[in-house]
């Protein structure tokens, strides 16, 4: 974190809840995300981390005004994303970048590599002479060149194929990138190339990126702060090398004992969690129904609990 400068982005109290059912005197809605609050600093990596369902994707898509909020907030460069003009909108735009798990789903095949990262600086006004430079450039960052260019994505293969899709994310120069899943489909020594690439753009471009992902080993491994989602809401949240060393809440400790055992965050294993399902009790702790630990206190729902710069909604915390 750099002096007393802003956040890129303060995310506040954000929530959403999604309709399921509709009849005409009834509704059921599901929550997706509830009361989440964070913030990422330039050139930093935030790692959100769940499993399938946790909202993370909900999270990402709000943060980038792909959905309505129920409520909250998210602040971009100071200034609300849900009070922008038309103008702002745009730049807003600009400044963020996307890139998604399956790149054989997010790109175009019937454009060319070329095409493809064109598109963003089309839609922006970007004049033609300025154009072509721009993909060169961004072709290179992502560690491909430009004999690609004029491929289409069925030639690629799957790390290839994600390297366009952040050719053409970061092709505009934006602060801010939202990652979702984006190594989920690859092979594991593809990944790490991958994982590699983002952290290398953060350090040579000072972009801030969003890493989401339903594995903690991925997270764990590029993110500078952290944060453990289990239903809509936020369980531990902090630096990474903090939580990686010492999980506070019962549910990453969970994660953390998940992993494959040669993996050095391994060493905090806690072997004695046995799988527990509880009836859930509504108005108590989210993780009541699976927590190892939970006692007769834990009916109640906790408050987060903030220890040396760390969030963490437990009551033993
Ligand atoms: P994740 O990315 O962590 O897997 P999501 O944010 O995609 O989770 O989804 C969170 C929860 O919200 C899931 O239970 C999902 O089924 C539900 N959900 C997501 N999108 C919708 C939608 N458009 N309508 C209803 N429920 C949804
Ligand atoms: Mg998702």
């Amino acid at each position: 974190m750099e002096g007393n400068s802003p956040p890129l982005l303060k995310v506040e109290h954000l929530s959403k809840k999604y309709l399921i059912k509709k009849k005409l005197f009834y509704k059921e809605f599901f929550t997706a995300v509830d009361d989440v609050s964070f913030e990422v600093d330039r050139s930093e990596i935030l790692g959100l981390v769940g499993e399938s369902g946790s909202g993370k994707s909900t999270i990402g898509k709000l943060i980038l005004k792909l959905i309505e909020k129920d409520s909250g907030n998210v602040i971009f460069k100071g200034r609300s994303i849900f009070e922008l003009s038309k103008r702002e909108e745009k730049k807003f735009r600009k400044e963020t970048g996307v890139i998604f798990q399956d790149p054989r789903t997010s790109l175009n095949p019937r454009l060319t590599v070329y095409k493809i990262i064109e598109e963003p600086l089309v839609v922006h006004n970007i004049e033609r002479e300025k154009r072509k430079e721009k993909i060169i450039k961004a072709i290179y960052d992502a560690g491909l060149d430009e004999s690609f260019l004029d491929r289409y994505p069925s030639e690629l293969s799957g790390g290839q194929r994600q390297r366009v899709a952040i050719a053409r994310a970061i092709v505009l120069d934006p602060d801010l990138i939202l990652a979702d899943e984006p190594t989920s489909a690859l092979d594991v020594s593809v990944q790490l190339q991958i994982i590699s690439l983002l952290e290398k753009l953060k350090k040579e471009k000072k972009i801030s990126i969003i890493f989401i992902s339903h594995d903690l080993n991925v997270v764990g491994s590029i993110s500078d702060s952290l944060i453990v989602l289990y239903r809509g809401k936020i369980m531990e949240k902090g630096r990474t090398k903090d939580i990686i060393k010492n999980p506070f809440h019962p549910y990453t400790k969970i994660l953390f004992d998940s992993l494959p055992p040669d993996h050095p965050s391994h060493r905090k294993k806690i072997n004695e969690i046995p799988e527990i399902e509880r009836e859930d009790i509504p108005g108590g702790c989210l993780f009541y129904h699976r927590c190892p630990i939970a006692e007769e206190k834990c009916k109640k729902e906790p408050v987060i609990k903030k220890i040396h710069g760390r969030e963490v909604y437990c009551h033993f915390a």
